[in-house]
C-alpha cells in the first residue's frame, strides 16, 4: 500500500459539477467512489472540503466585514461536509464530521486524538470549519489536519485543475516553473521534492494551480512544512483522478 493514511482536500467548487455554485449530486456521488474504494482497501481517509461553492470571504462583500465573511465561508464548509458524509453513509461508509467551530448537534468538536482514533477504526473523518480562524483558507486547514493526523499524503482535488506543484505562485509570478519531471496528467505519478508551505500569506512558496483539466489531483506526500518551522521533505506526486472511472490511484 502506497499510503497508510491520507488527507484529501477537495475544493467546494469541485462539488458544484462545473456550475461553480451549490452541490451537484451526481458529482458528489462520483467523488464518494474513490474515497469508498480507498477506505475499503484499508487506507485511512481524512477529508477537508472547501466552501467556495457557497461562499468565500475574500472580496465577498463591501458591506460585510472580512471576519464575518470568513465565518460564513467556514460555515459553508460545514454544509459541504454534511453533504459528503450523507453521500458516504448512503454508500455504507462509516464517516464522522468534526468541526473546528463547535456546533453541538451538527458536528463533533474537532479533537485530534479522537480523530486519529476514528481513522484507526477505519472511519472516514471530514474536518469541517476550516482552521476555525478567519484569514485562512481550507488549503491551510488541510495542511494543518494532515500534520495533526500524521498523514502520509496530502492530496488536493481542485476546480479548474492543477497540473502540478509549482515553485512559486504561477498566477503572480510568470517565472514560476513546474519542477521536473513534470507531473503527468493522467494515471501516472511523478515525484517532486521541494519544500512547500501552505500557510497562506506566510511563505513565498505556494503550491498552486494552473488551469488544465478539472480532473487532476495533485498529491503531496508530505511532512507538511508550516512557516518554515518544520524542515519539510515533500515528496509530491501528481496523479490523476479519472472523472469517468472515478478511480483515484492510491495504491
Ligand atoms: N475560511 C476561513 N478560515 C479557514 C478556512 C476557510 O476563514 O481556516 C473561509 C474563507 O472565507 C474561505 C472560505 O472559508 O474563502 C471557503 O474556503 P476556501 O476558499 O478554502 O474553499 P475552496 O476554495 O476550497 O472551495
Amino acid at each position: 500500500m502506497l499510503y497508510r493514511r491520507i488527507l484529501l482536500k477537495l475544493s467546494g467548487e469541485a462539488l458544484s459539477g462545473g456550475s461553480g455554485n451549490g452541490i451537484d449530486e451526481a458529482t458528489l456521488q462520483r467523488f464518494v467512489v474513490p474515497v469508498k474504494a480507498a477506505a475499503a482497501r484499508g487506507i485511512q481517509v481524512g477529508l477537508v472540503i472547501g466552501g467556495g461553492n457557497f461562499f468565500r470571504g475574500v472580496g465577498a462583500s463591501s458591506v460585510i466585514d472580512r471576519v464575518s465573511a470568513d465565518h460564513m465561508g467556514m460555515l459553508a464548509t460545514v454544509m459541504n461536509a454534511l453533504a459528503f458524509r450523507g453521500a458516504l453513509v448512503n454508500q455504507g461508509v462509516a464517516c464522522r464530521v468534526m468541526s473546528a467551530i463547535p456546533m453541538t448537534g451538527v458536528a463533533e468538536p474537532m479533537a485530534t486524538h479522537q480523530a486519529v482514533r476514528y481513522l484507526e477504526e477505519g472511519v472516514v473523518v471530514i474536518f469541517a470549519g476550516g482552521t476555525g480562524n478567519p484569514f485562512f483558507t481550507t488549503d491551510t486547514a488541510a495542511a494543518l489536519r494532515a500534520a495533526e493526523m500524521d498523514a502520509d499524503a496530502l492530496l488536493k482535488g481542485t476546480h479548474s485543475g492543477v497540473d502540478g506543484v509549482y515553485d512559486a505562485d504561477p498566477r503572480t509570478n510568470p517565472a514560476a516553473t513546474l519542477p521536473s519531471p513534470r507531473p503527468a496528467m493522467r494515471g501516472v505519478t511523478a515525484f517532486i521534492t521541494r519544500p512547500i508551505c501552505f500557510i497562506d500569506g506566510l511563505s513565498p512558496r505556494v503550491a498552486v494551480t494552473a488551469a488544465t483539466s478539472s480532473s487532476t489531483i495533485a498529491a503531496i506526500s508530505a511532512s507538511v512544512s508550516c512557516c518554515g518551522r518544520y524542515s519539510a521533505r515533500i515528496a509530491a506526486s501528481a496523479s490523476s483522478f479519472s472523472a469517468s472511472s472515478g478511480l483515484l490511484p492510491l495504491v
